[in-house]
C-alpha cells in the first residue's frame, strides 16, 4: 500500500547521525516544500526533554550542520518538532510515545537511528502501543546484524511486526546522487552496456578511502573492523551495482531482484586474494596522528584496511576480478569506481612506434563527483618521427553539469523516500543476507589461513601486501 506518511517517528532523535545527518536533511526538504505541510515529526531518546527542549536542541544541531544559506529555514522548520523521553527498554513508555504520536491520518514513518540491539525491544513496544498498523513503515539504520545469524536474527523481529514492503533498509551510498548516477550511465545511455562484460573489461576497481582514525566510535568500531564497516554494505552494494543485468524498469523489486543475483554470484575468496591491515601512527596531511591501537588504548586484531580480489561468477563476469579497497587513516579520502577497459585488439599505430592505454572510466563518489573517460588521441603534429598517442580525458563534473540543482545529503532522498514509500533505493532481506553470507566466507578464509591485519603507516595506501594483491596480476590501483 503505497501512503504519504504525516507523521515522523525518529528514535535516537539526539544521536550523532540526527544532528549531523537526519535534522539538516529534514530541514532541507522542509525548506524546498518537499514533505506536507502537515508532516509532524515526533523524536524520541532517554534523554529528558520536552518539545521546547528538543527544537532547543535540534536549533543548535541545525545552526552547526546546515549550510549558511539554508539557515533562513531553520525557525520554521522547528514548529514540526516534538518530542517524547523514552527507554526503548522500557515498554511500559511507548504508551506515552504512542500518545504523542497521536492519531496518524495518512500514515506514519519511523527512522531507527539506534544501536540495533535496541530494535527488539523497540519494535515489541510498537506493536505493544499500537503503532506498527498497517500504516506504518519502519526504515533501520545499519549495522544489521554481525554475521549472518545475527543479520537474521533483526530480520526475523522486524518481519515479526511489518512486512517486507514496510521494511525499508538504509545505505546511504543508495542515497548518494553519483551512486544513482551509475544507473543512468549504464542504462540511459547506448554506448556502454554492449561494452560492459567480460569481453571488454578486465577489472574494476572499487575504492573507500578514509583519512579519519577511529572519530569516537571506539566501541562499535572494534568489534565491526573494515569488512564488516564498510565491504558488507556500501562496498557490495556499489558491487552490486556495477555489475548487475539491466533491470526491466527503475521500480524496487526489479532493480534488487538484479542486485541480488549479483550478490550471490560472489565466489568464495581464497587465501592469496585477501589483505588485512592495520594503522599505526603516521602523519596525514602533514599532522602526526596516533596508530590504531593508540587511539584505541590496547591492542587489537580488527583490521582498519582490507582488499579483497572478488569474483562474480556469471556469465557476464567471467573472469574479471573485482578489486575491493577500503580503509581508515590512508593517503587520501576518496570513493570511486574505476572500470578498466581491454586493450584494443589490433593496434594499427604499432608500426609508425605509437603505443595506446586501454581506456578507463573513473565514477568518483566523493569528495569529488565526476565521470572520467580516458580515450586515445593523435598529439598534434606532422608525426615525421612516428605517431604520438595520448591519452585525453573526457570529463563530466557533475556540479559543473547541473550549475542548478543545489547538492543534497543522501539522506533527503532516502528520508523522503521512506515518507512517500518507494523502495527502490533501500535494501532488501535477500541482499543483505546474501552479502553477509559471503562476508562470512571472507571472515572463515581469515580464520583458516590465520591471516591477521598487518601493519601500514596512516597516510599511506595500506599495506604493501595489498599493492602486490593488485600487481601479481598487472594491476595498479588507481591513485
Ligand atoms: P549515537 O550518537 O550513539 O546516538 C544514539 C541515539 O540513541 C541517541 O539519541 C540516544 O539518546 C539513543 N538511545 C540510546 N540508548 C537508548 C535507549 N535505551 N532507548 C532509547 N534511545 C536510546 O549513535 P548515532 O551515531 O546517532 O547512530 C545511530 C545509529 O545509526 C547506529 O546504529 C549507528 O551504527 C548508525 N549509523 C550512524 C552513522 C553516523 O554517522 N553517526 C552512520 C551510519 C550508521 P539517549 O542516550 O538520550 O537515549
Amino acid at each position: 500500500m503505497r501512503f504519504t506518511a504525516d507523521c515522523l517517528l525518529l528514535f535516537g532523535a539526539t544521536g550523532d547521525l540526527a544532528q549531523r545527518m537526519l535534522l539538516p536533511s529534514l530541514c532541507a526538504l522542509d525548506a524546498d516544500g518537499l514533505v506536507s505541510d502537515h508532516l509532524r515529526i515526533v523524536g524520541t531518546a532517554r534523554q529528558e526533554l520536552d518539545d521546547a527542549g528538543y527544537r532547543a536542541f535540534a536549533r543548535e544541531a541545525l545552526e552547526t550542520y546546515l549550510p549558511d544559506y539554508r539557515k533562513p529555514a531553520i525557525e520554521p522548520f522547528l514548529a514540526r518538532l516534538h518530542y517524547q523521553p523514552l527507554d526503548a527498554n522500557n515498554a511500559a513508555g511507548f504508551a506515552d510515545l504512542a500518545a504523542k504520536v497521536g492519531p496518524v491520518q495518512d500514515g506514519l514513518a519511523i527512522f531507527l537511528s539506534t544501536a540495533p540491539s535496541l530494535f527488539e525491544p523497540t519494535i515489541a513496544g510498537l506493536v505493544a502501543s499500537g503503532l506498527a498498523g498497517e500504516r506504518t513503515r519502519i526504515g533501520l539504520e545499519k549495522p544489521l546484524g554481525t554475521n549472518l545469524a545475527t543479520s537474521r536474527h533483526i530480520n526475523d523481529a522486524v518481519s515479526s511486526a511489518f512486512p517486507e514492503e514496510r521494511i525499508f533498509r538504509i545505505d546511504h551510498y543508495l542515497g548518494k546522487e553519483t551512486v544513482q548516477n551509475l544507473l543512468a550511465l549504464r542504462f540511459a545511455n547506448v554506448m556502454f552496456e554492449p561494452l560492459w562484460n567480460a569481453a571488454h573489461i578486465d577489472h574494476v576497481q572499487i575504492t573507500v578511502a578514509e583519512t579519519v582514525g577511529l572519530e569516537g566510535r571506539v566501541g562499535f568500531y572494534d568489534g565491526a573492523g573494515a569488512l564488516r564497516d564498510m565491504v558488507q554494505n556500501h562496498m557490495l552494494q556499489l558491487l552490486a551495482l556495477v555489475a548487475m543485468e539491466p533491470p526491466a524498469s527503475f521500480d524496487a523489486t526489479a532493480v534488487r531482484d538484479e542486485k541480488v543475483k549479483v550478490l550471490r554470484s560472489l565466489r568464495k575468496v581464497e587465501r592469496d586474494e585477501t589483505v588485512t591491515g592495520q594503522y599505526r601512527a603516521g602523519a596525514i596531511g602533514g599532522a602526526a596522528v596516533p596508530g590504531y591501537d593508540q587511539e584505541l588504548g590496547q591492542d587489537s586484531d580488527t583490521e582498519t584496511f582490507v582488499a579483497i580480489k572478488a569474483h562474480v561468477d556469471n556469465w557476464r563476469w567471467k573472469g574479471v576480478p573485482f578489486y575491493l579497497r577500503t580503509g581508515k587513516r590512508l593517503y587520501e579520502r576518496v570513493t570511486e569506481i574505476v572500470v578498466q577497459f581491454r586493450p584494443v585488439p589490433h593496434s594499427i599505430f604499432a608500426g609508425r612506434g605509437a603505443r595506446t592505454q586501454p581506456n578507463q572510466l573513473v565514477i568518483g563518489i566523493q569528495p569529488a563527483e565526476n565521470i572520467t573517460l580516458s580515450l586515445m588521441a593523435k598529439e598534434p603534429g606532422l608525426d615525421r618521427g612516428g605517431i604520438r598517442l595520448r591519452e585525453v580525458s573526457l570529463d563530466i563534473s557533475m556540479p559543473d553539469a547541473f550549475a542548478g540543482p543545489k547538492k543534497r545529503i543522501a539522506y533527503e532522498r532516502l528520508l523522503l523516500d521512506l515518507i512517500e514509500g518507494d523502495q527502490t533505493l533501500f535494501v532488501r532481506r535477500d541482499e543483505v543476507e546474501a552479502q553477509w553470507e559471503w562476508i562470512d566466507s571472507v571472515r572463515q578464509t581469515w580464520d583458516d589461513h590465520a591471516i591477521t591485519p598487518k601493519t601500514y603507516t596512516a597516510g599511506s595506501w595500506g599495506p604493501s601486501a595489498a599493492i602486490a594483491l593488485a600487481e601479481r596480476d598487472g594491476v595498479t590501483w588507481h591513485e
